[in-house]
C-alpha cells in the first residue's frame, strides 16, 4: 500500500474507543446480583451467552413449571455474544462446504434443521419482543481473485446438485449492482440462510425473556467446581453452591467445568473494526440497498455488513492463537490488526476514503477441530455441554441448546441420532504442539491465498485427516 493511503488508514483508526460497538449501549441493562448463599434447581446452566440463554429459554417453553437457574461468571452477553459480527446463519455446520465434506450422509437433514433452527429463532424475536434489529438479508460470499470466482461457480452447481434453492451466483456487474467494490469479481448470495442482528441485544432480550419465564438469574458468579451431590450436582461459586438435578454447560471458550472437555477447543482471536454512520452520499456510493452481510472468499476472509443506523462492521482476516490457550482482556486490543484491517478496508472500498472507525474490539473464539460444535454428558447423564462452535455460533447455539435438553431429558431425538451430535472432532495436542501445528496450518493457508489457492501437502494431509484451523 502506499504511504500516503497507509497514513490515511492509520488516521481512520486513530480515535477509535477500544470496546465492541455493540456493548457500548446506553440500553445495556443493568447486572444483576450475585448469589449469595446455597440455590436448588432442577437445572442449573452455566454461562450468560447465546448458549446460556437458549438453554434456560428452551428448558422453560419445553416445560413452563421446570425450576431454572442461570449463572454468568460476569455480565449476560459480555464475550463473545456482545462482540460477534452479527451474522446469524442456518448453518449447523461452520457453512455448507464444511457440512457436505465432512457429513455427505445427512447434510440434508442438518440444512433442514439448521433452517428451522434459524426460522425459530425469528419467531422467538418477534414473540419475545427482542429488539436487536433482526434483518433476514441473507449473505454474499463475494470473489477477489480468480481461482475464488472459479470455486463459486464449481460451488453453485454442487449446491444445485444437492438440490438447495435461493443461492445465486452474481457476475461481477451484478454483485457490485448490489454492493459497490473495484475488487470484487463476483459472488454467491444465499438469500435466505443468514439474518443480521445487533449481536447484544440478541443477549440482553433474550435475558429479559428468560427472567420473564421464571428463571434465576444470577451475574457475577462463575461456577468454579463441579462436583456430585446425592442423586444430582453441586456448582460452587464465590459465595455460595448450587445443587441441581441437572447441569447444562454453556461456557463456550472459557475452561469447560468437566475438565476432559478442554483439549477439544482453542481460544481464536478475532477482530473487527465499526465505523462512524455513513452519510448518505457515502451509501450512495456503496449501494448496498439489500443490505446483505459479506465475506470474501480466501482462506483469512473478511466479514462486514451495515449496522441498523448504516455503520460498517469490517471484521476477520487475522486469527490469533496465544501460545498456551492464554485468555486475557489485553488480547481483546491489536493495534496491528486493526491497522491492517483499515487498510483493507480502503482497498475494499476506496470510495470511502475518510470515513473514520469509531470502535476497534476483539474476542476469543471456541475454535476446534471441525469447525462445528460438538456435545456430550458427563456424570452418568446428569451433565450436558456443548462447544466448539468456531465462529458460526450466533445461530446454531440455540440448536445446541436443544441438543444438551435433549441429552439431560435422556431422548433420542432427530438431533442426538445425528452423527454430527454423536461424533468428536479431534481434540488438539498439549503445547508445544498445538501451537507449532496452527501456526504451520496458518501460514500453509496464507500461502494458498497468495498462490492461486493452492494447497501445499501439510494441507493436504490435514484435510485427509478431516483437521482443520478457521475463525
Ligand atoms: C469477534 C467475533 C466475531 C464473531 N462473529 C460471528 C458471526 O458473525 N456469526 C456467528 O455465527 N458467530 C460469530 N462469532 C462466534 C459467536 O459469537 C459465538 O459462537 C457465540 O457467541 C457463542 O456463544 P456462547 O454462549 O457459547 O459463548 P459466550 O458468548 O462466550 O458465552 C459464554 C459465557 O459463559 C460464561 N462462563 C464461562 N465459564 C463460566 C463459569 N465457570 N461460570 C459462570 N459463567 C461462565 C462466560 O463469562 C460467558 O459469558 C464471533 C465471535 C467473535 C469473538
Amino acid at each position: 500500500m502506499a504511504p500516503a493511503a497507509m497514513r490515511t488508514a492509520a488516521r481512520s483508526i486513530a480515535g477509535a474507543k477500544p470496546v465492541s460497538y455493540w456493548l457500548d449501549d446506553p440500553d445495556r441493562p443493568q447486572a444483576l446480583p450475585a448469589l449469595t448463599g446455597d440455590e436448588h434447581t432442577g437445572l442449573l446452566v452455566v454461562g450468560g451467552g447465546y448458549s446460556g440463554l437458549w438453554t434456560a429459554l428452551l428448558a422453560k417453553e419445553r416445560d413452563p413449571d421446570r425450576d431454572v437457574v442461570l449463572i454468568e461468571a460476569r455480565e449476560v452477553g459480555w464475550a463473545a455474544s456482545g462482540r460477534n459480527g452479527g451474522f446469524c446463519a442456518a448453518s449447523l455446520t461452520h457453512g455448507l462446504a464444511n457440512g457436505v465434506e465432512r457429513w455427505p450422509g445427512e447434510i440434508a437433514k442438518l440444512e433442514e434443521l439448521g433452517h428451522r433452527n434459524l426460522d425459530a429463532i425469528e419467531a422467538a424475536v418477534a414473540r419475545y419482543g427482542i429488539d436487536c434489529a433482526f434483518e433476514r438479508t441473507g449473505e454474499i460470499d463475494v470473489a477477489t481473485e480468480p481461482h475464488q470466482l472459479a470455486e463459486l461457480r464449481e460451488w453453485h452447481e454442487e449446491i444445485q446438485k444437492l438440490g438447495i434453492t435461493g443461492v445465486d451466483l452474481l457476475d461481477r456487474d451484478a454483485v457490485r449492482a448490489e454492493v459497490d467494490s473495484p475488487t470484487f469479481l463476483g459472488g454467491l448470495w444465499d438469500r435466505r440462510g443468514v439474518a443480521m442482528l445487533h449481536p447484544a441485544r440478541l443477549a440482553w432480550g433474550l435475558k429479559r425473556a428468560c427472567r420473564e419465564l421464571g428463571v434465576r438469574m444470577y451475574e457475577h458468579t462463575p461456577g468454579l467446581d463441579l462436583v456430585r451431590a446425592g442423586s444430582g450436582m453441586a456448582v460452587r461459586t464465590p459465595y455460595g453452591r448450587v445443587f441441581a438435578r441437572r447441569v447444562a454447560l454453556g461456557t463456550n471458550v472459557f475452561p469447560s467445568l468437566v475438565r476432559r472437555v478442554r483439549p477439544y477447543t482453542v481460544p481464536v482471536y478475532d477482530y473487527a473494526l465499526m465505523t462512524e454512520p455513513l452519510t448518505p452520499e457515502q451509501l450512495a456510493s456503496v449501494g448496498w440497498g439489500n443490505r446483505q452481510g459479506l465475506g470474501d472468499s480466501a482462506n483469512q476472509f473478511h466479514y462486514f455488513r451495515l449496522s441498523s443506523d448504516n455503520r460498517i462492521l469490517w471484521g476477520g482476516y487475522d486469527a490469533i492463537y496465544p501460545y498456551g490457550g492464554r485468555i486475557s482482556a489485553e488480547l481483546d486490543q491489536r493495534p496491528e490488526t486493526f491497522l491492517k484491517l483499515a487498510e483493507q478496508f480502503l482497498t475494499c472500498f476506496p470510495q470511502l476514503s475518510g470515513v473514520r472507525f469509531s470502535h476497534a474490539w476483539g474476542g476469543a473464539i471456541d475454535t476446534c477441530s471441525r469447525f462445528t460444535a460438538f456435545f456430550g454428558t458427563a456424570h452418568r447423564g446428569r451433565v450436558a455441554y456443548a462447544a466448539g462452535y468456531t465462529g458460526l455460533g450466533v445461530g446454531s447455539t440455540r440448536f445446541g441448546a436443544d441438543v444438551m435438553l435433549d441429552l439431560l431429558a435422556g431422548r433420542e431425538t432427530e438431533r442426538t441420532r445425528l452423527e454430527m451430535v454423536r461424533s468428536r472432532p479431534m481434540p488438539f495436542p498439549p503445547e508445544p504442539f498445538a501451537w507449532a501445528g496452527i501456526e504451520m496450518t496458518k501460514r500453509s493457508l496464507a500461502r494458498a491465498d497468495a498462490n492461486g489457492g493452492h494447497r501445499d501437502l501439510w494441507l493436504r494431509t490435514m484435510d485427509r485427516l478431516g483437521l482443520g484451523f478457521d475463525s
